[in-house]
């Protein structure tokens, strides 16, 4: 008689336009073995809403077939105590048959604009995504927020998640009991280039392993009641020359933000109501990108303002720190119902065009748009972002520079999608909006 063990399995995984993780599974056996592995896929897939139904306008039908080629530079493998396998999952592409990208992959996406960066401006992005959470059927006694109390009745999810994140090959940071009932936040330290995004897909699958061992469930959801704490997800970035000297620092220079750092953040600015149609994607994302909210609500760049939605950080110099070293912006106006992959390329596609632009330091805003009146914001550049998902897609359609960032096929796929998961929603109140998406995300 032999005693079975279970298979050590490695999923091949893809994060697609509705940002969930979707992938297959083959033995980890196999793919040591052949260098060539890769799994089939389905081209409309990336038509699926996040309800699990397939949007009706779609370039992709029943035929086609794609697959998923894992990136083995990408694999991300811890085994956590208590679970019954290893969680191994390999960051990999959508491509045709023959290897060739397809023009929906979100990571192809991602490559081709840190690749067009690269090449014209000799640059490398480096950043890391910041990743709000919370722990859902408030099993926890109430803490006061950022208490050592709201810390410790946790326990062990915050010491178990950051070993998890080290196992698993990504620097972890810090972990935090968040403003909002039962929300957490994890940082980790920068990747540079395509990791900045498989960082994130990888750490959110991390945090539901850790919570789902520790019989807690978890949710990334923006908002899980329409006055909650909103969860955010801000996207960290800086730019590394070709000597590994930070190319967005300049101490001389307004926000600290060297020429062409200026230009890249003008880019983001000047693209933003088109950018959070990807960035901030679902229904309920319009329920967070409220003013005084500290997530974002205006296009709008601020030096250590939270509620700026590209927000210049604080560079310690204690300890003799250098201040070049950690000097970053980060955007704000996004969230975890996104693909890491393709928000964090709609970004860099903007960057660069202010880049191509030469575009000057947008105005740097502190205080509140809102005190303003409508001469005051046009003179700063203060511009309401979309207030629903439909206004932001309207916004991606009808800038001619964004909207060309994506393939054509891909823009329809886009598009097509997100319309479905609007009807989708039709007729649920706020509330049962929040709901529904806490159950997904
Ligand atoms: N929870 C806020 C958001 O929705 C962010 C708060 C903070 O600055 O950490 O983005
Ligand atoms: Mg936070």
């Amino acid at each position: 008689m032999t005693t079975v063990e279970p298979e050590h399995l490695v999923t091949l995984v893809t994060t697609d336009y509705s940002g969930i993780t979707r992938g297959r599974s083959i033995r980890a056996r196999a793919f040591e073995a052949d260098a060539a592995a890769s799994v089939g896929w389905v081209p409309a897939n990336q038509s699926l809403t996040p309800f699990d139904i397939i949007a009706a306008d779609s370039p992709w039908g029943s035929s086609g077939d794609l697959r998923l080629m894992p990136d083995r530079a990408a694999r991300h493998a811890v085994r956590l105590p208590g679970a019954a396998t290893a969680l191994d999952m390999v960051m990999s592409d959508v491509v045709e048959l023959d290897g060739s990208p397809w023009a929906a992959c979100p990571r192809a996406f991602l490559k081709s604009a840190l690749d067009d960066l690269g090449r014209e401006t000799g640059l490398t992005l480096a950043g890391a995504f910041e990743h709000e959470f919370q722990v859902k059927g408030e099993p926890f006694p109430a803490a006061p927020a950022f208490s050592l109390a709201a810390l410790r009745r946790a326990d062990p999810l915050g010491p178990l998640v950051l070993a998890a994140l080290g196992a698993a090959g990504l620097a972890s940071d810090t972990f935090i009991a968040e403003y909002g009932r039962d929300q957490f936040e994890v940082t980790v330290g920068p990747a540079q280039g395509v990791a900045v995004a498989d960082q994130a897909v990888a750490l959110r699958e991390i945090i539901r392993e850790t919570a789902r061992l520790a019989g807690l469930a978890t949710t990334f959801a923006p908002k899980t009641a329409p006055d909650a704490v909103g969860n955010g997800v801000h996207i960290h970035m800086s730019l590394v020359d070709g000597a590994g000297r930070n190319a967005l620092y300049d101490p001389t220079r307004p926000g600290r933000l060297s020429e062409v750092g200026a230009a890249f953040a003008a880019g983001i600015v000047r693209h933003m109501p088109a950018i959070v149609a990807v960035t901030a994607p679902s229904v309920a994302s319009y329920l967070r990108l409220k003013p005084h909210n500290w997530s974002a609500s205006y296009t709008w760049l601020g030096d250590q303002d939270r509620e700026a939605s590209l927000r210049i950080c604080p560079t310690p110099t204690l300890g003799g720190k250098d201040p070049a070293r950690s000097f970053n912006m980060e955007f704000r106006a996004a969230d975890a119902t996104a693909s890491p992959h393709l928000a964090l390329g709609m970004l860099v596609r903007a960057g660069l065009a202010g880049i191509r632009e030469r575009l000057p330091v947008p105005p740097i805003f502190s205080g509140d748009p809102e005190q303003l009146d409508e001469a005051q914001r046009n003179r700063l550049g203060l511009v309401r972002l979309p207030q629903s998902l439909g206004a932001a897609l309207e916004a991606l359609d009808s800038d001619a520079v964004a909207r060309a960032f994506l393939a054509p096929q891909a823009l329809a796929t886009y598009l097509g999608m997100k319309r479905a998961e609007i009807a989708l929603t039709d007729g649920l109140d706020p509330a049962a909006l929040c709901r529904r998406y806490a159950e997904i995300y």
